[in-house]
């Protein structure tokens, strides 16, 4: 059996990380995203479950101290942590799984899983990245400049993912990824079983 991927995407609010997961996950079959918890209110469209598990402080403690979720972080003011069950099942099924978390987040998933796949989605430009975050309007003044401060330092951890792919043309950084997750596929690494199973027959 392949051993499936375990992809973790990062990048600065406002890069566009959520529109290329969803777009990729959309062509691609057989990977599973993975659904965090969050204590951030959801936005207009926001589906609980679906787009986020929205809880209180008060639960999200309660997974902390439950040992229930692989990494969480506070970012932006809020807390985001990804639940470890679904993690473990999609490993033990050798199938893949995407998780779109920040940059503290990935950084300890990469201490558990050194073999992830770790790519970080770059803005053109800052210019760039302020004026998408501004266009979009989800978010009100404070929240932004919140999220803008913040992106200088989040882009500087770019160098320590495996890939990073710089968002200009939705298409083309869409194509990227897949062409990435392909790639690892690929890898000899996890076809070791498949590699064995042709010597020994
Ligand atoms: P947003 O509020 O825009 O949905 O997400 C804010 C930031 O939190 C983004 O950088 C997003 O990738 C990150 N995030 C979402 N889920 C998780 C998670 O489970 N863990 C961590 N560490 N960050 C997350």
């Amino acid at each position: 059996m392949r051993k499936g991927c375990l992809v973790v995407v990062s990048g600065p609010s406002g890069a566009g990380k959520g529109t290329i997961c969803s777009a990729f996950l959309e062509r691609a079959s057989g990977i599973a995203y993975s659904v965090s918890a969050t204590t951030r209110s959801p936005r207009r469209g926001e589906v609980d479950g679906r787009d986020y598990y929205f809880v209180d402080e008060e639960s999200f403690k309660k997974m902390i101290d439950g040992d229930e979720l692989l990494e969480w972080a506070e970012v932006y003011g809020n807390y985001y942590g990804t639940p470890l069950k679904k993690i473990q099942e999609k490993i033990a099924e050798g199938k893949d799984i995407l998780l779109e978390i920040d940059t503290q987040g990935a950084m300890q998933v990469k201490k558990r899983f050194p073999n992830g796949v770790f790519v970080f989605i770059l803005p053109p430009s800052l210019a760039e990245l302020q004026r998408r975050i501004r266009g979009r309007g989800t978010e009100g003044e404070r929240d932004i400049e919140k999220r803008l401060a913040a992106s200088e330092g989040e882009i500087k951890m770019a160098s320590d993912y495996r890939y990073v792919i710089v968002n200009d043309k939705l298409d083309d950084a869409v194509s990227s990824l897949s062409a990435i997750v392909e790639a690892e596929h690929c890898r000899a690494s996890r076809n070791q079983d498949i590699i064995n199973e042709i010597v020994n027959n």
